[in-house]
Formats: structure tokens, sequence, C-alpha cells
């Protein structure tokens, strides 16, 4: 888990690097307790305790970031150092190993619940499912088997225990403590992992700037368009939008507020078409699709949205207020008429709607 989580170091994903030492932690803290009666009891009982509660710790304070909040570090150094102080008068004070292993069980598990109510589902709608539930289960699993753990222990208190007692009982929470880094982790790095494939594909299928499609993006929902108009016999049409002498623009107000005549464009469009609906082909010429529009009503809503820019408003340098108007090409397919056809119709619309003067919609 270790070295998976390495591959993840440059990725910038937040909760690695606390995730990363959870691990560390963890490893140390089975050596020292494999270490039991070679090395001084103080390393292999109060450190090594106190470096595996460290471990889920780090682990639920990488899934607070990673799911953009505060680690609560107080809390869990608060939570770490009463376990300390408790384990160490059941070490020092009455030397009782079955207290011992209750308690920690019971810190384990406040941790394990914290951990799993970050990370309820619920809570995080818009996140890949699956990597969620599933560090949320893990989460949730270990809870309960800590919780299982300290009851049976706190209810056998004289019992003779030692650590590795092969009842069922002590086999089942070996097993499960020994897979519960591991499938944390596990969680850990596909919620990570799903994150990184959500950013790569937003930035591919979104145009930076404006917040617009792409032009990918929007040739390939052009095509899916194209061929659900075509199966089903419905209608599709088209607008090519380009702003007009954006060029004037750039030179009298600088690049920075034509870049921002840009993203208002877009914002502007989307609030008219009521949904992100508008694509940037490229400079200051946007794409919007217009599926189950006919010729009349897609004409129709170009006409709205060019009166829409029309009006808009974008603050210059100096308080100045920077006004633009669009063309607009629309083309509405016809039986029979490829995508490419389409766009080319939907093109020369809109050269026709410069050479009409500007500021206008051509069908
Ligand atoms: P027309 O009315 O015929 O469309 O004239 P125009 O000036 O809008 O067209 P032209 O193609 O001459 O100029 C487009 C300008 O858009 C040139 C280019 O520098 C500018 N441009 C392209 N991309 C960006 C961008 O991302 N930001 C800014 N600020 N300008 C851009
Ligand atoms: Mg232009
Ligand atoms: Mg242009």
């Amino acid at each position: 888990m270790l070295m998976v989580l390495r591959s993840l170091a440059r990725s910038g994903v937040a909760g690695v690097r606390e995730w990363t030492g959870a691990n560390v932690l963890a490893i140390v803290a089975l050596l020292l307790f494999a270490g039991r009666g070679r090395i001084p009891d103080v390393l292999s009982i109060d450190v090594a305790n106190l470096l595996f509660l460290c471990a889920p710790a780090l682990m639920h304070a990488g899934f607070e970031r990673h799911l953009g909040r505060a680690a609560p570090y107080r809390a869990l150094a608060a939570l770490v150092a009463a376990s300390t102080v408790a384990l160490g008068i059941f070490h020092y004070g009455v030397d009782a190993m079955a207290v011992r292993v209750a308690l920690s069980s019971f810190f384990h598990g406040i941790v394990c619940v914290a951990m799993a109510r970050g990370l309820r589902p619920s809570a995080h709608a818009s996140r890949a499912r699956y990597p969620i539930r599933f560090a949320f289960g893990a989460a949730l699993t270990l809870a309960g088997a800590h919780a299982v753990r300290a009851l049976m222990y706190a209810s056998h208190l004289d019992a003779k225990v030692t650590m590795f007692d092969s009842s069922p009982v002590n086999l089942v929470c070996f097993a499960l403590g020994t897979l519960a880094l591991p499938g944390l982790t596990l969680g850990a790095v596909m919620m990570a992992n799903a994150g990184l494939i959500g950013q790569a594909r937003y930035a591919a299928e979104h145009d930076h700037l404006t917040g617009a499609w792409s032009r990918r993006a929007f040739f390939g929902r052009a095509e899916r368009a194209h061929a659900d108009a075509v199966r089903a016999g419905g209608a599709l049409s088209l607008l090519i939008l380009d702003v007009d002498h954006f060029k004037a623009i750039n030179d009298t107000h600088g690049h920075a507020v034509g870049d921002r005549v840009l993203a208002d464009l877009v914002a502007r469009t989307d609030a008219v078409l009521r949904g992100d609906a508008c694509a940037r082909l490229g400079g200051e010429e946007f794409a919007v699709l217009l599926p189950h529009s006919d010729s009349d009503a897609a004409v129709h809503l170009a006409d709205e949205l060019r009166r829409t820019l029309e009006r808009a408003t974008v603050p210059g340098a100096g308080g100045a207020v920077v006004l633009y108007t669009v063309s607009v090409g629309v083309a509405s397919l016809d039986d029979g008429e490829s995508l490419a056809s389409l766009l080319q119709r939907a093109d020369a619309a809109l050269y026709a709607a410069k050479r009409g003067g500007r500021n206008r919609v051509e069908c």
C-alpha cells in the first residue's frame, strides 16, 4: 500500500501525505509489537500502541483533507494522548493486558466511527460512488470489529489473555486488524484516482477560460445528438456564434477584458438556454446544439440570445463599461444530412450574418 501511495506522491491529491504517514506508522508499530519480549516493553507496548492509534487517526485526517475539510488534528491528538495515559496506567499501575486491549479497541473504535461519519456516502453525492462507499464500508466494519473486541475483553477482564492467543475470535480480530489499514488505504487510493480521473475528464471536456464545453467535447456531443436525431427522426439545430469586432475590444480595452467578455458570453448563453449548452470552438467562436428544436424555434432562441448579449455589460478598466454583440449562424438538420454538412451550413449562415452587418441572426 505504501508503494501504491508513492505513485500518488506528486499527484497533488489532498490527503496522500497523511495516508502515507499512517501506513509508515502502522508498519513501525507492527514491528514493535512483534518485538515483544525481545525489545524493552516500553517500545513493544507503550510506543507501539501509541503509533498504532496514530495510524487510523492520520487516515481519518487524510480523508477529511481529501474531502475538502480541515483535519481535526487537535481532537485526534487529545484522543491519542488520552489513550496513551490510559494504557500507561494499565501497564505501569496495574499490569492488565485485557484492559489494555479493551481500551485500545475502544480508542480505535472512536477514530473509526469519526472516519465513517466523515465518509458517509449521502454527504458526498457528487463523488464517484464506489470508492467512497468502499472506504465508508471499511471504516464501519473496523468500528464494528473494535466495538466487539472492546466489549469482549471488557467482559472478561480477569481472563488470562496473550497477544497471540489462538482463539477464533482473537484470530478474526487479528485478521481484521491486519486488513484494516490496507482496506482503508485501498479506499483512499480509489478515491484519489476517481478524483484525478474526474479532474482530467473535466479539463479535457471544458475550456479553462470560460468553463464552456471544449471543442473536443462538443464534437462528441454533436455526434451523439446527430445519431439520436437520425434514429428518432427528430429535429436538431445548431447555432454558431462569433463575437463581432472582438479584435477591436481586445485592442481598446486589453486582452484581460476580452477574456471577461468571453466568460460573460458563456455565462449568459447558459442562463438563456438553462443549462451547460455553450461550447467554445476556438477564439471567440462558440457553438450551441439544440436537440429537438426545429429551424423556427432555433432562430427564435438565437435572436433571444443575441438580444440578451447586446444588452450585456462587462466591466472594463478604470470603470469603463464594455458592450459587445454577436453574429449567429443557424442551421437545422435536413433529412439524411451529415453532421459535417450541418456544421458547414451553420458556418455559412454565420458568415452571411457577418456580411449582412453583424449583430444579427442568419438561418
Ligand atoms: P469579426 O466581427 O469579423 O468576427 O471580427 P473579429 O475582430 O471578432 O475577428 P478576428 O478573427 O479578426 O479577431 C478575433 C480575435 O480574437 C483575435 C484574437 O486575438 C482574439 N482572441 C482569440 N482568443 C482569445 C482569447 O482567449 N482571449 C482574448 N482576449 N482574445 C482572444
Ligand atoms: Mg469575431
Ligand atoms: Mg472568429
